[in-house]
Protein backbone atom coordinates (compact mmCIF):
# COMPACT_ATOMS: atom_id res chain seq x y z
CA UNK A 1 0.00 0.00 0.00
CA UNK A 2 2.80 2.48 0.75
CA UNK A 3 5.71 2.11 -1.12
CA UNK A 4 9.39 4.01 -0.74
CA UNK A 5 12.60 3.49 -2.93
CA UNK A 6 15.85 5.14 -1.91
CA UNK A 7 13.98 8.19 -0.79
CA UNK A 8 16.56 11.25 0.16
CA UNK A 9 15.96 14.66 1.16
CA UNK A 10 18.42 17.51 1.89
CA UNK A 11 17.80 21.01 2.80
CA UNK A 12 20.27 22.88 1.83
CA UNK A 13 23.68 20.76 3.26
CA UNK A 14 21.50 19.14 5.95
CA UNK A 15 20.59 15.59 4.83
CA UNK A 16 17.53 15.23 6.39
CA UNK A 17 16.39 11.61 4.43
CA UNK A 18 19.70 9.30 3.38
CA UNK A 19 17.74 6.74 1.33
CA UNK A 20 14.76 5.23 2.96
CA UNK A 21 14.10 1.88 1.63
CA UNK A 22 10.07 0.34 2.78
CA UNK A 23 6.69 -1.43 1.76
CA UNK A 24 3.75 -0.90 4.23
CA UNK A 25 1.25 -3.77 2.95
CA UNK A 26 -2.19 -3.12 3.29
CA UNK A 27 -3.81 -3.11 6.53
CA UNK A 28 -0.74 -2.90 8.65
CA UNK A 29 -0.03 -0.23 11.46
CA UNK A 30 3.16 0.80 10.84
CA UNK A 31 5.49 2.74 13.21
CA UNK A 32 8.53 5.24 12.80
CA UNK A 33 10.13 5.70 15.49
CA UNK A 34 12.98 7.87 16.00
CA UNK A 35 14.42 11.05 17.97
CA UNK A 36 13.37 14.06 17.47
CA UNK A 37 15.46 15.43 14.34
CA UNK A 38 15.52 12.04 13.06
CA UNK A 39 13.37 12.77 9.52
CA UNK A 40 10.16 11.28 10.72
CA UNK A 41 8.34 14.13 9.51
CA UNK A 42 9.95 15.28 7.01
CA UNK A 43 9.02 11.48 5.55
CA UNK A 44 5.52 12.25 6.05
CA UNK A 45 5.79 15.59 4.67
CA UNK A 46 7.26 14.22 1.35
CA UNK A 47 4.83 11.03 1.01
CA UNK A 48 1.21 13.57 1.21
CA UNK A 49 2.41 16.19 -0.83
CA UNK A 50 3.66 19.41 1.04
CA UNK A 51 7.33 19.23 0.39
CA UNK A 52 9.13 17.89 -2.43
CA UNK A 53 11.68 15.00 -2.62
CA UNK A 54 15.45 15.05 -3.54
CA UNK A 55 15.74 11.78 -4.71
CA UNK A 56 13.92 8.77 -5.07
CA UNK A 57 10.06 7.17 -5.44
CA UNK A 58 7.76 6.56 -3.43
CA UNK A 59 3.92 5.16 -4.18
CA UNK A 60 0.92 5.34 -2.28
CA UNK A 61 -1.79 2.60 -3.54
CA UNK A 62 0.14 1.90 -6.45
CA UNK A 63 0.08 5.48 -7.49
CA UNK A 64 3.49 7.47 -7.86
CA UNK A 65 3.24 10.34 -5.80
CA UNK A 66 5.11 12.72 -8.52
CA UNK A 67 3.22 11.58 -11.65
CA UNK A 68 0.41 10.34 -10.49
CA UNK A 69 -0.28 13.14 -7.50
CA UNK A 70 -4.30 13.13 -7.73
CA UNK A 71 -4.64 10.03 -7.19
CA UNK A 72 -2.16 9.03 -4.69
CA UNK A 73 -3.61 11.95 -2.67
CA UNK A 74 -7.17 10.34 -2.66
CA UNK A 75 -5.36 7.40 -1.34
CA UNK A 76 -4.82 9.16 2.55
CA UNK A 77 -6.13 11.03 4.92
CA UNK A 78 -3.27 12.98 7.16
CA UNK A 79 -3.46 13.58 10.59
CA UNK A 80 -0.35 16.73 11.16
CA UNK A 81 1.64 17.14 14.50
CA UNK A 82 -0.43 20.48 15.34
CA UNK A 83 -4.14 20.71 15.02
CA UNK A 84 -5.00 22.96 11.96
CA UNK A 85 -8.68 22.97 12.82
CA UNK A 86 -10.69 26.83 12.28
CA UNK A 87 -11.31 27.05 16.51
CA UNK A 88 -14.21 29.38 15.36
CA UNK A 89 -16.05 27.44 13.65
CA UNK A 90 -17.92 23.98 14.71
CA UNK A 91 -16.86 20.76 15.02
CA UNK A 92 -19.83 19.74 12.05
CA UNK A 93 -18.99 23.43 9.97
CA UNK A 94 -14.99 22.18 9.91
CA UNK A 95 -15.19 18.91 8.72
CA UNK A 96 -18.12 19.64 6.44
CA UNK A 97 -15.66 22.10 4.84
CA UNK A 98 -13.00 19.40 4.50
CA UNK A 99 -15.66 17.03 2.71
CA UNK A 100 -16.95 19.83 0.03
CA UNK A 101 -12.88 20.12 -0.67
CA UNK A 102 -12.70 16.10 -1.42
CA UNK A 103 -16.04 17.14 -3.64
CA UNK A 104 -18.44 15.30 -1.58
CA UNK A 105 -22.53 15.65 -1.93
CA UNK A 106 -23.84 17.60 0.84
CA UNK A 107 -25.89 14.88 1.95
CA UNK A 108 -23.10 12.47 1.49
CA UNK A 109 -21.10 14.67 3.80
CA UNK A 110 -23.63 15.17 6.54
CA UNK A 111 -24.40 11.32 6.37
CA UNK A 112 -20.68 10.57 6.55
CA UNK A 113 -20.22 13.59 9.35
CA UNK A 114 -22.64 11.80 11.94
CA UNK A 115 -21.23 8.17 11.26
CA UNK A 116 -17.57 9.50 11.96
CA UNK A 117 -19.00 11.80 15.01
CA UNK A 118 -20.47 8.14 16.44
CA UNK A 119 -17.70 6.18 15.92
CA UNK A 120 -15.36 8.69 17.92
CA UNK A 121 -17.29 8.90 20.75
CA UNK A 122 -18.37 13.06 19.90
CA UNK A 123 -21.87 12.74 18.31
CA UNK A 124 -23.00 15.66 20.80
CA UNK A 125 -20.27 17.77 19.87
CA UNK A 126 -21.38 18.20 16.87
CA UNK A 127 -22.24 22.12 17.07
CA UNK A 128 -19.60 22.65 19.72
CA UNK A 129 -16.99 25.53 18.84
CA UNK A 130 -13.23 24.43 17.91
CA UNK A 131 -12.19 26.75 20.53
CA UNK A 132 -14.32 25.09 23.70
CA UNK A 133 -12.50 21.63 23.02
CA UNK A 134 -9.76 20.22 25.01
CA UNK A 135 -6.59 18.91 23.50
CA UNK A 136 -7.46 15.34 23.28
CA UNK A 137 -11.38 15.65 21.92
CA UNK A 138 -9.52 18.17 19.59
CA UNK A 139 -7.20 15.61 18.20
CA UNK A 140 -10.10 13.07 17.56
CA UNK A 141 -11.94 15.71 15.24
CA UNK A 142 -8.59 15.55 13.53
CA UNK A 143 -8.84 12.01 13.37
CA UNK A 144 -12.49 11.86 12.12
CA UNK A 145 -11.76 14.77 9.46
CA UNK A 146 -8.86 12.93 8.18
CA UNK A 147 -11.10 9.56 7.19
CA UNK A 148 -14.07 11.89 5.81
CA UNK A 149 -12.97 10.53 2.04
CA UNK A 150 -12.61 7.09 3.09
CA UNK A 151 -8.79 6.68 2.56
CA UNK A 152 -6.99 3.33 2.56
CA UNK A 153 -4.33 5.00 3.95
CA UNK A 154 -3.85 7.13 7.19
CA UNK A 155 -0.96 8.88 8.34
CA UNK A 156 -0.55 10.17 11.64
CA UNK A 157 2.14 12.45 12.71
CA UNK A 158 2.99 12.46 16.44
CA UNK A 159 -0.91 11.51 17.14
CA UNK A 160 -0.87 11.59 20.81
CA UNK A 161 2.17 14.41 21.32
CA UNK A 162 1.16 17.13 24.20
CA UNK A 163 -1.58 14.61 25.63
CA UNK A 164 -1.45 13.60 28.93
CA UNK A 165 -1.23 9.51 29.51
CA UNK A 166 -5.29 9.07 29.79
CA UNK A 167 -5.92 10.42 27.20
CA UNK A 168 -3.36 9.22 25.28
CA UNK A 169 -4.93 5.83 25.74
CA UNK A 170 -7.93 6.79 24.35
CA UNK A 171 -6.32 7.72 21.23
CA UNK A 172 -4.54 4.49 20.83
CA UNK A 173 -7.80 2.56 21.23
CA UNK A 174 -9.26 4.84 18.40
CA UNK A 175 -6.12 4.28 16.50
CA UNK A 176 -6.18 0.36 16.78
CA UNK A 177 -10.14 0.36 16.11
CA UNK A 178 -9.35 2.49 13.02
CA UNK A 179 -6.69 -0.28 11.95
CA UNK A 180 -9.08 -3.00 13.01
CA UNK A 181 -11.95 -2.23 10.05
CA UNK A 182 -9.04 -2.29 7.51
CA UNK A 183 -7.25 1.06 6.88
CA UNK A 184 -3.33 1.26 6.58
CA UNK A 185 -1.76 3.44 9.31
CA UNK A 186 1.66 4.57 8.70
CA UNK A 187 2.49 6.53 12.40
CA UNK A 188 5.69 8.38 13.53
CA UNK A 189 6.28 8.77 17.31
CA UNK A 190 9.09 8.94 19.89
CA UNK A 191 6.99 7.66 22.24
CA UNK A 192 8.09 4.17 22.69
CA UNK A 193 5.18 2.67 24.50
CA UNK A 194 3.02 3.97 21.46
CA UNK A 195 5.02 2.16 19.26
CA UNK A 196 5.29 -0.88 21.38
CA UNK A 197 1.56 -1.11 22.15
CA UNK A 198 -0.11 -0.10 18.49
CA UNK A 199 1.95 -1.59 15.58
CA UNK A 200 3.03 -4.55 13.81
CA UNK A 201 6.54 -3.43 12.25
CA UNK A 202 8.53 -0.46 13.66
CA UNK A 203 11.17 1.13 11.94
CA UNK A 204 13.80 2.79 14.02
CA UNK A 205 14.91 6.00 12.29
CA UNK A 206 17.71 8.02 13.40
CA UNK A 207 19.92 10.92 11.39
CA UNK A 208 17.63 9.88 8.38
CA UNK A 209 18.16 6.32 7.47
CA UNK A 210 16.32 3.19 8.77
CA UNK A 211 19.01 1.66 11.15
CA UNK A 212 16.51 -1.50 12.07
CA UNK A 213 12.94 -2.98 11.14
CA UNK A 214 10.81 -5.46 12.63
CA UNK A 215 8.15 -6.71 14.70
CA UNK A 216 8.40 -4.99 18.35
CA UNK A 217 9.14 -8.43 20.07
CA UNK A 218 11.79 -9.47 17.24
CA UNK A 219 13.42 -6.01 17.92
CA UNK A 220 13.71 -6.36 21.94
CA UNK A 221 13.90 -10.19 21.21
CA UNK A 222 17.82 -9.09 19.67
CA UNK A 223 18.55 -7.21 23.09
CA UNK A 224 17.15 -10.22 25.73
CA UNK A 225 14.03 -10.26 27.41
CA UNK A 226 14.91 -8.52 31.00
CA UNK A 227 16.93 -5.62 32.20
CA UNK A 228 18.88 -4.43 34.83
CA UNK A 229 19.44 -1.07 35.79
CA UNK A 230 22.19 0.43 38.17
CA UNK A 231 22.08 4.19 38.73
CA UNK A 232 25.96 4.99 38.49
CA UNK A 233 27.72 8.61 38.81
CA UNK A 234 27.99 8.30 35.40
CA UNK A 235 24.49 7.53 34.61
CA UNK A 236 21.99 5.06 34.42
CA UNK A 237 23.49 1.59 33.35
CA UNK A 238 21.74 -1.07 32.29
CA UNK A 239 22.65 -5.01 31.95
CA UNK A 240 20.27 -7.79 29.66
CA UNK A 241 19.71 -10.93 30.47
CA UNK A 242 17.91 -13.67 28.20
CA UNK A 243 16.33 -15.48 31.04
CA UNK A 244 14.81 -14.32 34.47
CA UNK A 245 16.90 -16.85 36.65
CA UNK A 246 19.84 -15.25 35.16
CA UNK A 247 18.81 -11.66 35.99
CA UNK A 248 17.18 -12.40 39.29
CA UNK A 249 20.29 -14.13 40.62
CA UNK A 250 22.15 -11.06 39.69
CA UNK A 251 19.75 -9.03 41.21
CA UNK A 252 20.01 -10.94 44.33
CA UNK A 253 23.05 -9.79 44.75
CA UNK A 254 23.14 -5.93 44.16
CA UNK A 255 19.87 -4.58 44.45
CA UNK A 256 19.37 -3.12 41.38
CA UNK A 257 16.41 -3.16 39.66
CA UNK A 258 15.20 -5.89 37.32
CA UNK A 259 12.39 -5.14 34.50
CA UNK A 260 11.34 -5.88 30.88
CA UNK A 261 13.20 -5.20 28.24
CA UNK A 262 11.48 -2.50 26.08
CA UNK A 263 11.98 -0.83 22.67
CA UNK A 264 14.10 2.10 24.27
CA UNK A 265 16.59 -0.54 25.02
CA UNK A 266 16.32 -2.25 21.45
CA UNK A 267 17.07 1.47 20.00
CA UNK A 268 19.91 2.21 22.85
CA UNK A 269 21.71 -0.59 21.41
CA UNK A 270 21.83 -0.13 17.67
CA UNK A 271 22.30 3.63 18.07
CA UNK A 272 24.12 4.22 21.48
CA UNK A 273 21.67 6.96 21.76
CA UNK A 274 17.85 6.72 23.21
CA UNK A 275 14.40 7.62 21.51
CA UNK A 276 12.80 10.01 24.47
CA UNK A 277 15.34 12.70 25.52
P1 LIG B 1 11.46 14.51 13.21
O1 LIG B 1 10.08 14.59 12.66
O2 LIG B 1 11.98 13.11 13.29
O3 LIG B 1 11.64 15.25 14.50
P2 LIG B 1 12.16 16.23 10.98
O4 LIG B 1 11.73 15.46 9.78
O5 LIG B 1 11.28 17.32 11.48
O6 LIG B 1 12.47 15.20 12.17
O7 LIG B 1 13.60 16.85 10.72
C1 LIG B 1 14.68 16.13 10.12
C2 LIG B 1 15.85 17.08 9.88
O8 LIG B 1 15.49 18.02 8.87
C3 LIG B 1 16.27 17.89 11.10
O9 LIG B 1 17.67 18.04 11.05
C4 LIG B 1 15.56 19.22 10.88
O10 LIG B 1 16.27 20.25 11.50
C5 LIG B 1 15.59 19.35 9.37
N1 LIG B 1 14.44 20.10 8.83
C6 LIG B 1 13.13 19.75 8.93
N2 LIG B 1 12.34 20.64 8.31
C7 LIG B 1 13.16 21.59 7.78
C8 LIG B 1 12.96 22.77 7.00
N3 LIG B 1 11.73 23.17 6.62
N4 LIG B 1 14.05 23.48 6.65
C9 LIG B 1 15.29 23.09 7.00
N5 LIG B 1 15.56 21.99 7.73
C10 LIG B 1 14.51 21.24 8.11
Amino acid sequence: MISIKNLKKAYGTNNALTGINLTVPAGELFAYLGPNGAGKSTTIRILTGLTKMTDGQASLGGFDIETEAIAAKRQFGVVHQYVNLDQELTVFENLDIHGQLFGMSKDMRKAKIEELLAYIEMADRADTLIKELSGGLKRRVTIARALLHEPSILFLDEPTVGLDAAIRRRIWALIKKIQQQGTTIFLTTHHIEEAEFLAHRVAFLDEGRIVALDSPARLMAGVGTWAIDQLKDSGMETRYFKDREQAAAFQAEDGFTLRRVNLEDAFLSLTGKKVQA
